[in-house]
């Protein structure tokens, strides 16, 4: 195992120890998830986003899930002139963005469903929703456009794992085949049509998607058989 790796997952450990010890919303994420969640950023959601976009959905990100696994924020429009990045329009020493861009990024963060208003604002500012690519219909789209063409670049019994079972959640619409439960990339898990035992092979059209209650209970069956 890679020391920084180990390093990484101690230190998520910890962090998850804490922020477990503190309340917590109805929709609170795992320090264990961040990892994933930050690569799906990178890749699902980043590139729909211009640089200011970007930019403040990180800074909106990294104050709320990424501090304590909430995913509220309440700011305000000054606040987020000051702290999140420079002006590229002007050279001027004090080039802060104006508050228009301010105002532009956060509507446009908005419509494309990456971050939700949740009430009128304040003294304090504005109560947000930060959203992760598996809840933006944006990144959902752009990620099955993706794997539709990776799947058609490279044929079957080429893919990784990992590919091959997002085919399958995708495929699936994410959601568990026995008992219909709506499933994250997070949650959901791949189960076989015609079991390794019978000579069913790996590939993505002998694999369903499951939850892991289902896949468990299909398991402790297959072991009982
Ligand atoms: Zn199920």
């Amino acid at each position: 195992m890679n020391p920084r790796i180990e390093k990484i997952r101690q230190l998520l450990g910890e962090l998850e120890a804490e922020t477990a010890k503190t309340p917590q919303g109805d929709t609170g994420f795992s320090a264990l998830e961040l990892p994933d969640i930050i690569g799906e950023i990178v890749d699902d959601l980043q590139p729909i986003l211009t640089a200011y976009d970007a930019a403040f959905y990180w800074f909106l990100f990294r104050h709320s899930i990424a501090r304590d696994g909430n995913p509220q924020i309440r700011v305000s429009r000054s606040s987020l002139r000051r702290a999140v990045v420079k002006s590229s329009y002007t050279n001027a020493a004090e080039n802060n963005i104006s508050i228009g861009k301010v105002q532009d990024t956060l509507l446009a963060l908005e419509t494309i469903g990456a971050i939700q208003k949740l009430g009128e604002p304040n003294r304090q500012g504005t109560l947000y929703r930060v959203l992760i690519p598996d809840e933006i219909e944006a990144c959902r789209r752009f990620r099955a456009e993706r794997v539709a063409e990776e799947s058609a670049l490279f044929p079957l019994t080429n893919k990784s794992h990992h590919q091959r079972r997002m085919q399958v959640f995708e495929r699936d619409g994410y959601k568990c085949q026995k008992c219909e439960k709506q499933l994250t990339r997070f949650t959901a898990t791949t189960d076989y049509i015609k079991s390794p035992a019978e000579g069913g092979d790996d590939s993505a059209e002998n694999l369903f998607t499951t939850c892991a209650e289902c896949n468990s209970r299909s398991q402790a069956q297959a072991s009982r058989e």
